[in-house]
């Protein structure tokens, strides 16, 4: 017998899973052009040209060496490469000693909550929300706390302040969010910061602010996404390759350390070791040639806002209502009856879509923008005759 702890993960984290297996058997009962599957969040446009460039590049500068373990926070030069990075997105100067090279973003949280967190200490994080914070917290004991937005999803500052205790040592935000495509303002980062600050002082002991930013550079319209790093010093930045480059098989990302941490060689020796014990031991040695070469290269974003903008005007006419993502790779519209009920239907008419309560919230559905302008232009009509089938 499996432990029951994973057996009731299985249960709660079903709903994708669940509309992925559902997507497979659809495909083969009806052919793979008939169905609109609109739940995937794999990034399917190609990663930008200099990732090919550097392969090359890796294969021409050979050796058998560049397959060895290196330090556990990842080599040096690419450690340089990342603190540039950040460096220049921040607005804050870092060195390759504030970076640690880990497994995407989901290794980067790992390694910062097994660092941190003390048993039964709090995280807390905006709600909807990527439905897996709940075990990456649960994983390293601690309580995750999901707190509502507003109905646009911009933070709310008053329900953050009443949910934050003495046992909050984290807390994590996600912009461009998924899954609601929204990028917190200037204005509210540093409304949070001042709140983070206050509560650190009540309660004696600092509350670390953790920037989940795999979609940073997934930005729409132009929209800004603001610096963490300028308006709160304890904070830490989960960053990942998956989407702006296209990579997520990879498994590159970093954790940013902000230089002025609190107790920051402590934290940046926790994390090291982190890297090591949670079974990474390393970020993959080659994907850390590959982000050093590309770091500041990204996929075609406009192909990606022009499918969200397909999608807007889908949802528009089907008369569903909606708030129009800033970035991100997802939308979370808003259904007027149950979750699970209207993508059980939708799925009637081979259309899939994840129910919202698999991010915390239930009565929207997620969709995502990782299907080709062509099925989504070829699927417009039938997606607005179903959902106005089911809404009448
Ligand atoms: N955080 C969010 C909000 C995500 O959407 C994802 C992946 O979808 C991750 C973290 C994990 O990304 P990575 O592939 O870098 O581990």
């Amino acid at each position: 017998m499996i432990s029951l702890q994973i057996k009731d993960y299985l249960e709660r984290s079903s709903w994708i899973r669940k509309m992925f297996e559902e997507g497979i058997k659809l495909k083969k009962t009806h052919g793979e052009d008939q169905v609109l599957d609109l739940t995937l969040g794999n990034p399917d446009l190609p990663p930008p040209p200099q990732v090919k460039e550097a392969l090359q590049k890796i294969i021409e500068t050979y050796e058998p060496s560049f397959h060895r373990y290196m330090p556990n926070s990842g080599f040096p030069f690419v450690r340089e490469m990342m603190a540039k990075k950040v460096s220049i997105e921040q607005g804050v100067m870092l060195t390759y000693e504030d970076v640690i090279m880990t497994c995407g973003a989901a290794g980067a949280l790992n390694i910062i909550f097994k660092t941190l967190l003390n048993p039964g200490e709090e995280v807390i994080f905006p709600s909807p929300f990527f439905v897996e914070y709940l075990f990456y917290t649960e994983n390293h004991q601690g309580i995750p706390k999901p707190v509502s937005t507003y109905p646009d999803f911009s933070l709310n500052l008053e329900a953050l302040d009443q949910n934050i205790t003495e046992k909050t040592k984290i807390v994590l935000i996600n912009s461009p969010n998924n899954p609601t495509g929204q990028i917190y303002t200037e204005e509210e980062i540093k409304s949070l910061a001042k709140l983070l600050s206050e509560k650190s002082k009540i309660f004696g002991h600092p509350i670390y602010l953790v920037s989940d930013e795999p979609y940073r550079n997934l930005v729409f319209d132009n929209h800004q996404v603001p610096s963490i790093f300028k308006h709160y010093p304890n904070s830490l930045i989960a960053y990942s390759f998956s989407k702006e480059l296209s990579l997520a098989g990879e498994r590159i990302g970093f954790v940013a350390v902000h230089p002025e941490i609190q107790s920051k060689k402590l934290i940046l020796e926790g994390l090291i070791l982190c890297n090591r014990i949670l079974g990474f031991v390393n970020a993959p040695a080659l994907a850390q040639r590959l982000a050093a070469e590309c770091a500041f290269a990204k996929v075609e974003t406009n192909i990606y806002q022009r499918r969200r903008d397909l999608i807007c005007e889908m949802l528009q006419e089907a008369g569903l209502e909606f708030v129009k993502p800033k970035g991100g790779l997802f939308i979370f519209p808003k259904v007027p009856m149950d979750d699970v009920t209207f993508c059980q239907k939708l799925k009637e008419h081979l259309i899939l879509a994840v129910p919202g309560r698999g991010f915390g919230v239930s009565n929207h559905i997620r969709l995502s923008f990782c299907v080709d302008e062509e099925t989504l232009k070829r699927h417009k009509k039938s997606f607005v005759e179903a959902v106005k089938t089911i809404l009448k």
